[in-house]
């Protein structure tokens, strides 16, 4: 029987399931989405029907529909041999991936008030998984893990020391499984090896984060206690001045209100005032509708801003990686956030710019450019799908 690896991802809302085989191709995956409200539903990947699902359904209701789902079809033929789960936050107990267990679970819940949209999901997802799959060995990857060797420099805000020491007030940023693929990929596509590559990575999504790599380590990033922090996101600020906190308190504005504003009606889609989908407001910009044209010159400002930020962790640089829905596939979001980065040396290749994906290398630099400048599709899965296997063959008796 070949080995099969399963990869789960729950998002807050959101439950993705992909099934890989032995060599790590990935055979199937489906997506559940709007857990928790009216209209949840899901869809295997690469076809048309919708799963439907009980209105408010589960993160677990999800799971077990779609592992069903997958069972019936043929998908999944026989149980996987290795389960590995994205977790959001590792806190600094985590520096790499573990195998779980119930001391595991209990520190992942112990992280939970750091990232509490996040980690009850994860955990939730991996005990529907446990209840389904109990004889294989599951394996936890987190978002922080990758970030765990950032200096104290770059980890540290300026505030009371007590408040690290004691309550672990600190930056861990996120994405790092994205982040280490990019990284990765970069050096084979540049013929080097990781521990000699050093890049800055920018994953743009809905999320958006960006990461200073040198020779293969992290060592400065944009998000920080929280994914709320560093570049304009899909509906989060990213950074503001904490003052506002106390300026809207004037204004009557609670603290939790500014909390939940900041996390889902800014970003891209506060200051448009219509959608969070960068797609979307390229076409609305497009049309001459100003908020639009602004949101998307704020987010290129603010990347570009970033940019420079993350050379001050940086001896040389190999190459500026750009991935995530937005950094694969906006060539106009890529223009206009290099366009911010001439002084440095930064150049595009219009006609590179304008048709990656026709060129396997990803580059898409001028050849005037001080620095390469790569599109890397990213594939969290993949990294996850590696680790479960890799922790899952290290577990298992000799
Ligand atoms: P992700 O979270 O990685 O799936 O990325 C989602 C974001 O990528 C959304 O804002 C999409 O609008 C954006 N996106 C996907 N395709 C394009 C495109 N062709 N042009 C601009 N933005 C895109």
């Amino acid at each position: 029987m070949e080995d099969t690896v399963l990869v789960v991802n729950c998002g807050s809302s959101s439950l993705k399931l992909a099934l890989f085989d032995g060599q790590h191709r990935k055979q199937a995956s489906a997506l559940a989405e709007r857990l928790g409200q009216n209209d949840a539903f899901a869809r295997v990947e690469g076809q048309e029907e919708i799963i439907p699902l009980d209105p408010g359904a589960s993160h677990d209701q999800a799971l077990n529909t779609l592992v069903k789902v997958f069972r019936d079809q043929g998908l999944m033929a026989s149980t996987p041999t290795a389960i590995g789960h994205r977790v959001v936050h590792g806190g600094e107990t985590f520096r790499e991936a573990v195998l779980l267990d119930d001391d595991v679970m209990d520190a992942i819940e112990d992280c939970a008030g750091l990232a509490p949209l996040h980690n009850p999901v994860n955990l939730s997802g991996i005990r529907a998984t446990l209840a389904q799959f109990p004889e294989v060995p599951q394996t936890a990857v987190f978002d922080t893990a990758f970030h765990q060797t950032l200096p104290k420099k770059a980890f540290l805000y300026a505030l009371p020391e007590a408040w690290y020491r004691e309550w672990g007030i600190r930056r861990y940023g996120f994405h790092g499984t994205s982040h280490a693929f990019m990284a990765a990929e970069a050096a084979r596509l540049l013929g080097k090896t990781p521990a000699t590559t050093s890049v800055i990575s920018a994953h743009l999504g809905n999320g958006c984060s960006i990461t200073a790599i040198r020779d293969g380590i992290s060592v400065d990033t944009s998000m920080g206690l929280t994914p709320l922090e560093g570049l304009v996101m899909g509906t989060r600020s990213g950074d503001v001045d904490p003052g506002l906190f106390d300026f809207l308190r004037s204004k009557g504005v609670a603290a939790d209100e500014v909390h939940r504003v900041l996390n889902h009606e800014s970003g891209l889609l506060g200051l448009s005032g219509q959608t969070n989908d960068m797609r979307s407001l390229c076409e609305l910009a497009d049309h001459g509708h100003e908020p639009s044209q602004t949101a998307i010159d704020v987010f290129c400002f603010r990347l570009a801003r970033y940019v420079g930020a993350m050379m001050a962790s940086l001896s040389n640089l190999d190459a500026l990686v750009l991935t995530g829905g937005i950094g694969e596939n906006s060539a106009r979001i890529r223009a206009e956030t290099i366009n911010h980065l001439k002084l440095m040396g930064f150049e595009l290749s219009p006609d590179l710019n304008n048709h990656h994906g026709e060129f396997s290398d990803g580059r898409i630099e001028s050849p005037d450019s001080r620095f390469p400048v790569l599109v890397i599709p990213t594939n969290e899965e993949l990294v996850i799908a590696r680790e479960a296997s890799r922790i899952a063959g290290s577990a298992a008796p000799g």
